[in-house]
């Protein structure tokens, strides 16, 4: 059994174990059609606990993740689970080596990068989660810290 993202149920006919899933990730395939109801997998939908949201959401915040929601769900809840999440965003597999989760490639190898950011004025390069103060200018993602996994 296994955490699974969207992406792997829409081309995982060859995925032969239980996938789990969050509501959020129910919804991006419902967007995709009868093309899913087709498959044969055996999909169970669970929600992640509250505790585990928060832990993964401060974390997100605190790295400058761009995961999205969704994608914080599916960290939660192979933390509840303590199940490997098998994805190929390097988005969601950062959030991930930084929740201590297992992560699995999907058709690509996963990346061997744990990456954090912080918000910088592109011009002075001060740390700022607003428009610079002293340029006028949008603050930009900027690498902090990497390490390898
Ligand atoms: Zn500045």
């Amino acid at each position: 059994m296994k955490v699974v993202d969207t992406n792997v149920i829409i081309h995982g006919r060859g995925l032969e174990e239980k996938a789990l899933i969050t509501l959020g990730v129910e919804r991006e395939l419902k967007t995709e059609g009868s093309k899913i109801s087709r498959l044969a997998l055996n999909i169970e939908t669970v929600q992640p606990s509250k505790t585990s949201l928060n832990k993964v959401n401060q974390k997100a915040d605190q790295i400058c993740s761009q995961a999205s929601k969704v994608d914080q769900s599916l960290v939660a809840l192979a933390i509840d689970r303590e199940k490997v999440l098998m994805t190929d965003d390097k988005e969601l597999q950062n959030l991930a080596y930084h929740m201590n989760v297992e992560v699995e490639g999907f058709l690509d190898r996963p990346s061997k990068r744990k990456i954090s950011w912080k918000m910088k004025c592109p011009s002075c390069g001060k740390q700022t989660d607003k428009k610079c103060e002293s340029c006028g200018v949008t603050p930009v993602r900027k690498r902090d810290q990497y390490s390898s996994v």
